[in-house]
């Protein structure tokens, strides 16, 4: 129903600017890229913006260096892609308020803040929302549009390796893959590059893991991202490695910002739940993966997530892997 609705407002519009999250990952940009793609192949105009900095591991997707921080321009429609609340936008729409909004996104938190909504916990992406929604308009793909949407379904499914990744999902991989999209080249771009700065801060964090009560999790203090001249270290899937601890069912990276907030980055082995508790601070996910930014200091931070934290790894969900 909302993705039928999703496809007649995008066809109705002419001028579209479309926004995705901050701290943007493969999905993220792929998603709002792709979607501009085929809505440029459809005839209309399609701007795509980010209110953040690129990681550099993904600058290299296709059109990533003309993404806009904050819309400029004419339009009559807005559309959000994997983003679960407004404020994960930034200031991407500032101005644009009294324009309809399509809101586009899998997680399962999504407040449902779009004039429209097409929510979609389902879908492994948001990029393969956007697969979808290609297939719908008639647009064919071609190795650069396939080549995005590969990198957000290879990005979040972690190199299609979560239990969400059925022989439908790998069907359109290689649908993806038969337009011109690199699996092995996406792959080695998303997991396997690291710089030397965040190995190095990747390693001084895993020195400093702590566990207790089924929960993993380390600290990057300021002072620790300074000496390693890394700005921004929510790059560095330091969640996703320590959800790999034998004893752990919950994993959870609190890295302090410049300015005193604590971005939480959480993982949950399957049956248990942490975008639950990702909501319950303000942020949101996927139940195996979710995250927050909640205000500092970090000394009150970590003991107050923690206790949520070990709650939720006391309890089961519904024991299906999510
Ligand atoms: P990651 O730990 O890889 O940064 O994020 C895991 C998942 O949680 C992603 O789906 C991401 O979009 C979501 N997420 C991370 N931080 C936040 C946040 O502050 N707010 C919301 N709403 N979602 C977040
Ligand atoms: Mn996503």
């Amino acid at each position: 129903m909302s993705r039928e609705q999703a496809r007649r407002v995008l066809e109705q519009a002419q001028r579209i600017a479309v926004a995705t999250h901050i701290a943007p990952d493969a999905d993220a940009l792929s998603s709002a890229i792709g979607l501009t793609l085929i809505l440029r192949r459809l005839g209309k105009e399609a701007v795509a913006f980010c209110d953040d900095d690129l990681p550099p591991r993904l600058k290299t997707l296709p059109h990533a260096d003309e993404i806009g921080r904050t819309a400029h321009g004419s339009f009559d429609l807005r559309v959000s892609l994997d983003a679960s609340d407004p404020s994960r936008l930034g200031q991407a729409f500032r101005g644009l308020e009294s324009l309809p909004l399509l809101n586009i996104d899998h997680h399962v938190t999504n407040i449902g803040f779009g004039t429209i909504n097409w929510v979609e916990p389902a879908a492994v992406a948001t990029a393969e929302m956007v697969l979808w929604l290609a297939d719908d308009l008639g647009v064919a793909l071609d190795p650069e549009l396939a080549s995005l949407l590969l990198a957000g379904i290879v990005g979040d499914t972690l190199g299609l390796r979560t239990p969400n990744v059925t022989p439908q999902v790998l069907r359109e991989v290689v649908r993806l893959m038969e337009a011109g999209a690199s699996l092995a080249a996406l792959v080695d771009t998303l997991f396997n590059r690291r710089s030397l700065a965040a190995l190095r801060l990747f390693g001084q964090a895993l020195a400093g893991v702590q566990m207790e009560d089924g929960v993993v999790w380390t600290v990057i203090t300021r002072e620790m991202r300074a000496a390693s001249g890394l700005h921004h270290a929510n790059d560095l899937s330091l969640s996703s490695f320590l959800i790999g601890t034998e004893e752990a069912r919950i994993a959870a990276v609190f890295t302090e910002r410049d300015d005193g907030q604590v971005e939480v980055s959480l993982r949950a082995r399957p049956g248990y739940d942490v975008a639950r508790v990702a909501l319950a601070f303000g942020g949101g996910g996927h139940p195996p993966a979710a995250g927050c930014l909640v205000p500092g200091p970090l000394e009150a931070v970590v003991p107050r997530l923690l206790a949520a934290l070990k709650a939720a790894a006391q309890g089961e969900t519904d024991g299906k892997a999510p």
